[in-house]
């Protein structure tokens, strides 16, 4: 039986990551196996995030855009994000661009076989067993987990579609980030549209809520945003894209036994209120990466793990879930009031208590304020 430093069982966005990070320093290469069942070839998804630096993979982004529309209740506007930018790595460039850098090591070694199970040190595989001292787990999904009632457990479900029309459509230095006019449906709904020229775009139709749709109301919903909302009456569909985010309060075990450690969404990587998680698991890689490096324990550190944050995500959630508000007002209202600036920095989680208040206040404070206390001894 094989033995290594670590295993990364799973190499999405968070394996990856973590495995890329792992091989930065030349003085330390520990050895490494990456497991995966699948052969990361498709463009099974877009990531999307805003930030103001470059990024690490910069080179690698496939769009970015300064701009953003938004559409809600009595409120409709191209904000300006500077000096924030929304940028987009397309799944297949970042697989793609990842194997291509592991490969070069040759103490990174890729498993392609499925997982059955990690326990004791030891991942029972299709092809073998592999043992190591440390585990970085990021396989499992939602339905593992037991999540108690208590807990919110919201859902951020879309699909979309990559379309090209014959016309010019799109203006491609503006992206949609939330158009809440369409029908509600008493949920959380909005399309979102990521336009790569004038006759290209990503469009899709997003729910928050705790229940999926059958496959045709997503297939009605989202061509009648393209044909009733944006006017195209005549499309080629390029690409299609479906997802299941968990935007849940429970607070993810990143330890669940000796030598484990999860990673990804399944180690609550996943900003609650948002379903944003590109980004924050970049930032928590290189983290665990610098702990191991240092010899310090794997969660030394981590960002994102400040109490108050977890609790405004979980305040929203209690929001959407409890109270009259819907979600086309409320995210409406912090928009409009906030502008995208101050709310990507709440969301961030780098704003001051001073600046969180400010937001607070933008809100219908009565609801909001019962809600948190609400949360809080959760
Ligand atoms: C369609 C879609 C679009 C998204 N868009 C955004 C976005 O725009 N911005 C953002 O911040 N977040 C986005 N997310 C959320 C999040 O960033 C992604 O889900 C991200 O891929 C999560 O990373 P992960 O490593 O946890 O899981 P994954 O990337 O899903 O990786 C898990 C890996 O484990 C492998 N695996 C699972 N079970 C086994 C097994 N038994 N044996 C071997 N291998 C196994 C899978 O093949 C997979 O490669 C999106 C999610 C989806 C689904």
């Amino acid at each position: 039986m094989s033995q290594f430093d670590y295993i990364i069982a799973g190499a999405g966005a968070s394996g990856l990551m973590l495995a890329y990070e792992l091989t930065l320093d030349p003085n330390w290469q520990p050895s490494i196996l990456i497991i995966d069942k699948d052969l990361k070839e498709r463009n099974d998804r877009t990531w999307c995030f805003w930030e103001q630096e470059s990024n690490p993979l910069e080179h690698i982004v496939f769009r970015k855009w300064e701009t953003a529309f938004f559409q809600g209740p009595g409120f409709k506007e191209n904000m300006s994000l500077y000096p924030y930018s929304y940028k987009m790595i397309r799944g297949v460039d970042f697989y793609e661009f990842m194997k291509l850098h592991l490969s070069k090591f040759v103490n990174v070694t890729w498993l392609s076989a499925e997982i059955n199970s990690i326990k004791d040190h030891q991942a029972i595989t299709t092809d073998g067993n592999y043992k190591a001292a440390t585990f970085f787990d990021s396989t499992k999904s939602l339905k593992d987990f037991e999540i108690p009632t208590k807990y919110h457990q919201l859902l951020q479900h879309f699909k979309g579609y990559i379309i090209e029309t014959t016309t010019e459509e799109f203006d491609p230095t503006i992206f949609t980030y939330m158009d809440f006019d369409i029908d509600q449906k008493g949920d959380c709904r909005f399309g979102y549209i990521l336009p790569f020229s004038p006759t290209k775009a990503l469009v899709e139709y997003t729910l928050f809520s705790t229940d999926l749709l059958s496959s045709d109301e997503y297939t009605t919903g989202l061509e009648s945003y393209i044909v009733d909302n944006l006017g195209i009456k005549s499309y080629k569909i390029a690409e299609k894209e479906f997802g299941v985010i968990p935007m849940t309060d429970y607070p993810f075990n990143m330890n669940p036994e000796p030598g484990v450690f999860r990673i990804g969404t399944s180690g609550g990587f996943t900003k609650a209120s948002t379903g944003y998680t590109f980004l924050r698991t970049q930032k928590i890689a290189k983290q665990i990466a610098k702990n191991l490096r240092n010899g310090k324990p794997p969660l030394e550190k981590l960002p994102f793990q400040q109490r108050r944050f977890k609790k405004y995500d979980s305040t929203l959630l209690h929001v959407l879930a409890q109270s009259n508000l819907s979600g086309a007002e409320v995210f409406t209202q912090l928009f409009k009031k906030n502008g995208p600036q101050a709310i990507f920095k709440f969301l961030d989680e780098e704003t001051t208590l001073g600046e969180e208040l400010r937001i607070m206040n933008s809100t219908p404070v009565l609801t909001f304020a019962k809600a948190f206390i609400e949360r809080l001894h959760i």
